[in-house]
């Protein structure tokens, strides 16, 4: 997963708070409406309950007053305004009436407006002889034959609903019949419902309510006309209409709003809050200018709508997660199985490198295995030939050498028969000096012949094969002594640099002498018929290494020479001179020491061989 980032997770965090609010905000909106819509047939419920009950309170009554035009003494009372002598008898009779309808009160106007009988003529306040005709109850009756409004009493200052209908005889307007009922009771019987009902006549003002602040308030503002005309017909008695302090938020189907009711009542009337957010819900009441309205709190659907939107949006937020985890999930498994693939290719890959390589390295390895088993067999061969070829070399050089040294020992030999032939003939002279003197030169003679013969067993004896510190000095000298007489005939002269302290080659002292004596051998012949040859030996150690150097100032090396040097039997000397064996031998007992044997040209003229070998170091010497 991919990146971890703090603006990653701030994204993250941002889509959750946005999909919490938007799914919070939808559930909201419809948990509302539905919501809403059950508190609408909830209130059509309700309206018709109320319409029914508020229709059957008045149509009780709705006949009562036209009944009176049936009363012969409440016609005669009105037909004859100046006359009052049935006034006791109606009033009695209204007052009974009253008392068994259970309405607030009864009495007659006449044509006049003035009131001729009264249930409560009893009364101090007793509407009889008060003249009533600027009430529109009065008005309505003469006009349209009856008349129905809810107003406050002017005397008594009582709410009631007044029914009033015109007394007529042989169509001749005698007065106004007048019944004024309470409806206080189907008001209280509301109040104990579940929600806050009110009635508002066709001036906006409420005339029935089950919340009692909210009575003689107004829904709409009234005009001055209107309020002049209130003062007119003291329809309210003057009271204060203030506004109830309704505000319409939203207009809904079927008749229904949304409303605020605001103000300083109290919040809570009964069981059910007055103030606050509504479903209103209106209807005309049938018969009257009124209209009912039922309100139904929103606060419950509030509610209902928040903590679902609540859990709306922790199940939004939940799920999402639900999901992104899965889609985590699954990316992560797809990167798993990439990377158990790329491992497996790689696995694979590399199987199959190892297979050829190892196939690679088995036939490299057969070969090498052939190689080996050639060369060793090569080595083989060749080190036999070498053997033998030392052996032959030897017996080359012994040969050479043996001129020499018949011409060496043939001297003493002769010197020797001499001397003991003069000595025998001295001491039978009796000469005993001179026989004693001839005795010791052929001692010194015979010394002299031991040493000769001696140091050709040296050459002749076969290499121990063990390398020891050898003094490459020391070494020069022996090779010098034995090549001594030679040198003396051609006049040889040997120019010798050995620096101290005297450098020491690991190798064979009797092979190293062997291999000088060649290379000194080759020098002499290739300086052959010079008056006073030279020949310049070197040695050095430096750098592991010792060095040995074998100069000539002969004709040096030609193209020929340098080219096959190192190869058996080449060689440019007469035949019988030169086998060409020589410098193979050499190089191959120098190869022998671990070291190098090679030849070239002295810038100076002449030839130059160079002896490489390893060096005796002192101090590492006990390793
Ligand atoms: P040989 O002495 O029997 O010929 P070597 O192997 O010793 O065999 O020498 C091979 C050849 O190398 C010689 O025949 C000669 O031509 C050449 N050579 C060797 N040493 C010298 C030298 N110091 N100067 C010139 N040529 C040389």
């Amino acid at each position: 997963m991919p990146s971890h980032s703090p603006l990653r997770y701030l994204t993250l965090f941002l889509l959750l708070a946005a999909l919490a609010a938007l799914s919070g905000f939808g559930t909201h909106r419809v948990a509302q409406q539905l919501g809403i819509a059950d508190l609408q047939t909830t209130g059509l419920h309700r309206l018709d309950l109320y319409t029914a009950s508020l229709e059957r309170e008045i149509g009780k009554y709705a006949f009562l007053p036209g009944t009176l035009g049936l009363e012969p003494d409440v016609v005669e009372l009105l037909r004859q305004p100046q006359e009052n002598k049935r006034q006791p008898a109606v009033n009695a009779y209204l007052e009974q009436l009253n008392e068994r309808a259970g309405t607030l009160s009864i009495y007659v106007i006449d044509a006049g407006g003035r009131v001729r009988a009264s249930s409560n003529w009893q009364r101090d306040d007793s509407f009889v002889g008060e003249d009533l005709s600027f009430r529109p109850y009065f008005r309505d009756a003469l006009n349209n034959g009856s008349g129905r409004i809810f107003g406050i009493g002017t005397t008594r200052g009582e709410p009631g609903y007044y029914l009033s209908s015109r007394l007529a005889d042989r169509g001749q307007t005698l007065g106004v019949a007048v019944i004024k009922v309470s409806l206080e009771q189907l008001e209280k019987s509301w109040s104990t419902g579940e929600a806050p009902a009110m009635v508002s006549d066709e001036n906006g003002v409420v005339i029935l309510g089950s919340v009692a602040d909210w009575k003689f308030t107004t829904l709409r503002p009234l005009d001055e006309a209107t309020r002049s005309a209130f003062d007119q017909t003291q329809q309210y008695n003057r009271r204060a209409l203030k506004p109830l302090g309704l505000k319409e938020i939203r207009e809904l189907d079927h008749g229904a709003r949304l409303v605020r009711i605001s103000g300083d009542s109290p919040e809570m009337v009964s069981v059910y809050p007055v103030t606050g957010r509504f479903l209103a819900q209106s209807r005309p009441l049938p018969g009257t200018p009124w209209t009912l309205t039922v309100f139904s709190h929103l606060e419950q659907v509030d509610d209902i709508a928040q903590s679902r939107a609540t859990v709306a949006g922790v199940v939004a937020v939940l799920l999402f997660m639900f999901g992104l985890m899965l889609v985590e999930r699954r990316r992560h498994l797809k990167d798993r199985l990439a990377a158990q693939q790329a491992l497996q290719q790689a696995h694979d890959e590399l199987e199959r490198k190892v297979d050829e390589r190892t196939a690679d390295l088995s036939a490299a390895n057969h070969l090498l295995q052939d190689e080996i088993a050639e060369r060793i067999r090569a080595e083989r061969t060749l080190r036999a030939a070498q053997d033998e070829l030392v052996q032959a070399g030897k017996l080359a050089v012994i040969g050479q050498l043996s001129t020499g040294i018949a011409h060496e020992l043939n001297q003493p030999l002769a010197a020797l028969r001499t001397l003991s032939g003069n000595s025998v003939r001295f001491l039978e002279r009796g000469d005993l000096t001179t026989t004693r003197t001839n005795l010791e030169r052929i001692a010194q003679l015979v010394d002299r012949m031991g040493q000769i013969t001696g140091q050709l067993r040296n050459f002749a004896r076969k290499s121990s094969g063990q390398l020891q510190p050898v003094a490459l000095c020391h070494a020069i000298d022996n090779a010098l002594a034995l090549l001594e007489p030679r040198l003396r005939q051609a006049n040889a002269e040997i120019v010798r640099h050995c620096p101290l302290p005297e450098p020491r080659a690991l190798c064979d002292a009797n092979r190293l002498e062997q291999v000088l004596i060649n290379l000194i051998g080759n020098a002499l012949d290739a300086m052959a018929g010079q008056a006073a040859p030279q020949i310049e030996i070197d040695c050095s150690g430096a750098s592991g290494s010792a060095r040995l150097a074998v100069r000539d100032h002969g004709p040096g090396l030609d193209d020929a020479a340098q080219a096959h040097l190192f190869e058996p039997f080449f060689t440019t000397k007469p035949a019988g001179d030169g086998l060409g064996l020589g410098l193979t031998i050499s190089a191959g007992i120098i190869r022998d020491f671990g070291g190098t044997l090679t030849g070239s040209n002295h810038p100076a003229g002449g030839a130059v061989f160079t002896l490489e070998m390893p060096l005796f170091d002192e101090s590492t010497a006990d390793d």
